[in-house]
């Protein structure tokens, strides 16, 4: 079995949604597929949460009009019969009535999160019933039913699959599943959501739970690039990585990936395709355990970090110390991603600064703290990279004009890591594409 999943941009356009159930027809055996909810979507309905979170009724009104105009206009060049249309029609009133429903009440976080499905919720029974008019059997399978995080909002994977199997096991006849991305259900109980793009993470998931044969992800782009493309002019698709060269990307911000993509395919060893929507020709990026050919693969890179500087000329090479550091940030469930030690003074990165405040008091008690915000992590990926001579020579060449906070390398043999301030980043990137890819 495979899983594909179809991203915001494939499934956005109405002739887009319709060249998915082509190449689902393409393609033989039985198939789940996860779907996004139509590009543009969740960032409206996150707009309309915020809007009502700050008691802006009408401003979240506002944005709920035109988002009912969008899906009006698209079941218009979905459907082709009017007994169709009539189904898409039903369909999107009794959304908004829902959503107005959530709106004018009680607003909390709860409704935030139930606002937030609607998305995924409305584009597969949207595509479902597109499949219905071609005559193309398909059963639609509710993410709901089980696909679930427990309360660190780690999703529960084995109860993923114990819940999953029997369920597409009971569907033997049909070739195609359909889920949502993104949505699952909390500890609670309560509806939840893996983080924004994580209708990915929903896919891999899915093909670890049922030990699929490959997970594909169908996106906008033929396959990871070896630089940002958002930011780079000259990038290149990579035709093959490891799951780690992969994971290490996604985590340090390729943003084709959700950052925990990468993790489930893995422990089960499923290959994961990253495949281009517009270009299904066009061979796209295979992920293994398998390594391949090539010193410096790609270059990612994530914003939003801050680096935490803390000095202490007495404790530092005391036994405990780090533990001691460590704790604060365990106990505020804020993970570190870099660190670098000295004889006084050890500096460390995060890249959720929800707690900082708390953590920068309880660090206090150590030395002296310096909290320098806005910088980004340059991640530099490669196949047994750290193996081999030269190579920090030409990432320090590449990087000559701009100050480094921080460097991390030899925790991995495949990546080596820079911090700098964020205002340095796009012309970091372009001198790392011009300096290890020859690429300008
Ligand atoms: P989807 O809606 O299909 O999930 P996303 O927008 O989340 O698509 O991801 C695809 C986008 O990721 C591409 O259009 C590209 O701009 C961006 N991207 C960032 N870094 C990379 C990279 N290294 N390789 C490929 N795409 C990347
Ligand atoms: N729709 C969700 C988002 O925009 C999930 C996804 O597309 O992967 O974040
Ligand atoms: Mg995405």
């Amino acid at each position: 079995m495979v899983v594909l999943k179809f991203g915001g941009t494939s499934v956005g356009k109405p002739e887009r949604m319709k060249k998915i159930a082509d190449l689902l027809l393409t393609t033989s055996g039985k198939k789940i597929v996860v779907l996004s909810a139509l590009s543009g979507t969740t960032n409206s309905l996150v707009s309309i949460g915020d809007h009502l979170l700050l008691g802006q009724r009408a401003k979240a009104e506002e944005v709920i009009d035109t988002l009912e105009k969008h899906y009006q206009a698209f079941i218009k060049d979905l459907f082709g019969s009017e007994a169709f249309h009539a189904i898409g029609q039903e369909i999107v009133s009794r959304f908004f009535i829902f959503i107005r429903m959530l709106a004018a009440g009680q607003f909390d976080n709860k409704g935030y999160r139930e606002l937030l499905a609607q998305g995924e919720l409305i584009s597969t029974e949207l595509f479902y019933q597109h499949l219905q008019e071609r005559k193309i059997s398909a059963r639609l399978l509710p993410a709901l039913y089980f696909m679930s995080i427990d309360e660190n909002e780690e999703p529960e994977l084995e109860k993923i699959s114990e819940r999953l199997k029997p369920l597409v096991n009971s569907l033997n006849n049909i070739d195609i599943i359909i889920t949502q991305g993104y949505i699952c259900r909390n500890h609670r109980n309560e509806i939840d959501n893996l983080k924004r793009g994580g209708s990915d993470y929903t896919a891999s998931l899915v093909g670890a739970a049922i030990r699929a044969e490959e997970i594909q992800i169908w996106t906008d782009i033929d396959g990871m690039h070896n630089n940002d493309p958002r930011i780079v002019k000259k990038t290149v698709p990579i035709s093959e990585l490891t799951f780690d060269e992969a994971s290490e990307l996604a985590y340090f911000g390729a943003k084709i990936l959700h950052p925990s993509t990468i993790v489930p395919a893995q422990k089960y060893n499923v290959p994961v395709r990253l495949k281009n929507t517009m270009d299904e020709k066009a061979p796209g990026t295979i992920i293994t355990s398998k390594g391949s050919e090539g010193t410096f693969k790609a270059i990612a890179a994530k914003d939003g970090i801050t680096a935490i500087n803390i000095k202490s000329s007495r404790m530092l090479m005391a036994y405990g110390f780090l533990r001691r550091v460590f704790e604060v940030f365990e106990n505020y469930k804020t993970s570190i991603d870099m660190i670098t030690t000295s004889e006084v003074a050890v500096s460390l990165t995060i890249d959720n600064d929800t707690h900082l405040s708390s953590i920068e008091t309880e660090l206090k008690k150590f030395g002296t703290i310096e909290v320098d915000k806005d910088q980004t992590i340059i991640c530099i990926v490669g196949n047994k990279m750290m193996e081999q001579k030269g190579v920090l020579t030409k990432v320090f060449d590449s990087l000559h004009d701009f100050p480094v906070r921080m460097v991390s390398c030899g925790g991995s043999v495949n990546n080596v890591s820079v911090l700098i301030e964020k205002q340095y980043k796009e012309k970091a990137l372009n001198a790392l594409n011009e300096g290890l890819f020859g690429l300008s």
